[in-house]
């Protein structure tokens, strides 16, 4: 599938919009139309479910309560602005990027590379945002064009060593920009704080400075306390929640992939620190088994473990769940989710201030007179078992993912084509989204045949008798060829058709959407049959 059909799909039939379109539309920032919103919120109530009200996992580490406890929490966008110094994200949560003073375009530093070549008499540095041939041949064309050359005289271009990231450059006299046509026209590389500012009050200065969550951890560390104390759960537990976040990330792309606000669903998973490495595996497996039985089943997921260079600096084990995007080159991966094991890193920063890591143990950093440099809480944020007569910070297991790129790679997986027969018997291509039918936007759609003979009245009554328990489309224009297709396209997993056996015997079809199999069924069993293959109940 090429990534330009589903994202054709995407906006004909209302699955997601860019914003603002009608304004030309702004980078980063996406829409989700009517039938990518139900998509969303079914991914969103899927994974609630599955995670924090109906999960009844019994596979936990040894002598683990099973099942034990989750709660959630619903926290606000806008925190203290000391949750963000504390966390980390004031002082590390940014890039550095380069601004080009010719094209007026904006690069981060890290993503930039290119080759030094040698023609001429002149040695430069030819930039790209290209990887791999199609990246050479960009750097080939522009070379050229720079020295005033046509194609022929390629072989006059000496390259000088492999392609290379622009972090490796340090001087950009002799850089030619990846959009520009003369050479230094790229700044320094700035640091960029990827939070989006904002100012609490009418009259407030840069005092009243306070920060977009750009994750929704922080809310679940700084209620623990509260949580524990309202709820009464006991360790191991986890707190989940999901929302908006915001991160005004330099370069967004790739359809919803990187937005500048998006929807996370975390999990922070509190344990007893001797328990740390087994939960830390159960919430690897676990995590990832949730995309395989909604439908990311084939060879494009995997689960990959961080190499030990790879980790933070207060983790001990971090495993990505990924997945092939098809607008990533060949053998590359795009993360959904990350799993990480982070220690009593979250914890202990919002009781003693900002921690770094000083040879084994993280304390807490100073600045020049010797005082922390971002002052935590000073609340107790340890935890008391009252069994063991035990007092510790608990340790923590963190499955965070992205509710918008988990519906980007449910959709990409989705989108298949094959080959059918159309009303005049013609081979015809069928597009159709294979949803779990969890995840799909309608869970079945309701036909008459035809509009006459009593027909509509029968399908009436049986949509009527869904509607309560599923989201279920009528439908009794056009042909109902035509209203198959609609709903393959829309990813519908079962259509119901009344016909005129129905006014004999009162059995209505039901077709699959996958199989393209049909069989008949009383329709006073329909409602219950389409409940039990959709929901398992
Ligand atoms: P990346 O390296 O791709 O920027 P990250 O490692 O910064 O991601 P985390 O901070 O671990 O991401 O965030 C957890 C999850 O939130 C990610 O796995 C992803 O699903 C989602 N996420 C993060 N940034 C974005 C974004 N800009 N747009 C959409 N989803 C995002």
């Amino acid at each position: 599938m090429e990534m330009d059909q589903l994202v054709a799909l995407c906006k004909r039939r209302g699955f997601l919009f860019q914003s603002s379109e009608i304004y030309g539309g702004l980078n980063g920032f996406w829409d989700y139309g009517p039938l990518g919103v139900e998509l969303k919120r079914n991914v969103r109530e899927a994974w609630w479910r599955d995670m924090v009200t109906a999960h009844d996992d019994m596979d936990t580490p040894d002598g683990a309560p099973c099942p034990y406890e989750m709660a959630g929490l619903d926290c606000t966008i806008i925190m203290h602005p000391q949750v963000w110094k504390c966390s980390g994200h004031y002082d590390l949560f940014h890039d550095y990027m380069v601004d080009c003073r010719e094209s007026k375009r904006r690069y981060r530093h890290d993503q930039v590379h290119g080759r030094w070549v040698e023609a001429r008499g002149q040695r430069f540095f030819v930039a790209t945002q290209t990887l791999g041939p199609e990246g050479q041949d960009e750097m080939q064309h522009r070379a050229l064009k720079f020295l005033g050359l046509r194609a022929k005289n390629a072989e006059e271009l000496a390259w000088d060593g492999p392609m290379v990231c622009l972090t490796q450059v340090d001087d950009f006299s002799n850089v030619l920009g990846p959009d520009a046509k003369t050479l230094g026209t790229l700044t320094e590389p700035r640091e960029f704080n990827l939070m989006f500012k904002t100012i609490i009050g009418a009259l407030g200065g840069e005092e009243s400075a306070a920060f977009l969550r750009p994750e929704t951890a922080q809310g679940i560390f700084v209620n623990f306390k509260n949580v524990i104390d309202s709820t009464r759960v006991k360790i191991p537990f986890g707190i989940a929640q999901m929302g908006k976040s915001f991160r005004n990330e330099i370069t967004p792309r790739n359809f919803t992939f990187r937005s500048r606000e998006f929807e996370q669903m975390e999990i922070e998973f509190f344990c007893h620190p001797d328990q740390g490495p087994a939960w830390y595996k159960y919430w690897r497996d676990r995590r990832y088994r949730w995309y395989v039985e909604l439908g990311l089943a084939g060879d494009r997921l995997r689960l990959r473990d961080h190499d030990a260079d790879e980790l933070s600096h207060y983790s001990t084990g971090t495993a990505d769940i990924e997945y092939a995007f098809p607008f990533m080159a060949d053998g590359e991966f795009g993360e959904l989710e990350g799993i990480a094991h982070r220690g009593d890193f979250d914890l202990r920063s919002h009781m003693e201030g900002k921690l770094v890591r000083e040879g084994d143990a993280l304390v807490v950093e100073k600045d020049e007179h010797g005082q922390p440099r971002h002052r935590g809480s000073g609340r107790d944020l340890s935890y008391f078992d009252a069994e063991t007569k035990e007092r510790f910070v608990p340790h923590v297991i963190e499955p965070s993912a992205g509710a918008d790129r988990a519906t980007l790679a449910f959709l990409c997986e989705a989108y298949c084509e094959d080959e059918v027969p159309d009303d005049k018997g013609k081979p015809t291509t069928r597009t159709f989204l294979k949803f779990h039918p969890r995840l799909a936007p309608y869970k079945a759609a309701v036909f008459p045949l035809v509009r006459k003979d009593g027909m509509p009245e029968v399908a009436r009554e049986i949509y009527k008798q869904l509607k309560p328990r599923l989201n279920v489309f009528y439908d009794e224009k056009s042909a109902v060829g035509r209203r198959y297709r609609r709903q393959d396209e829309i990813g519908t997993p079962y259509c119901i058709t009344v016909d005129g056996q129905t006014l004999q015997d009162g059995t209505v079809t039901i077709r699959d959407r996958d199989t393209l199999e049909q069989w008949r069924i009383p329709k006073a069993d329909c409602a219950a049959e389409i409940q039990r293959r959709v929901l398992g109940y």
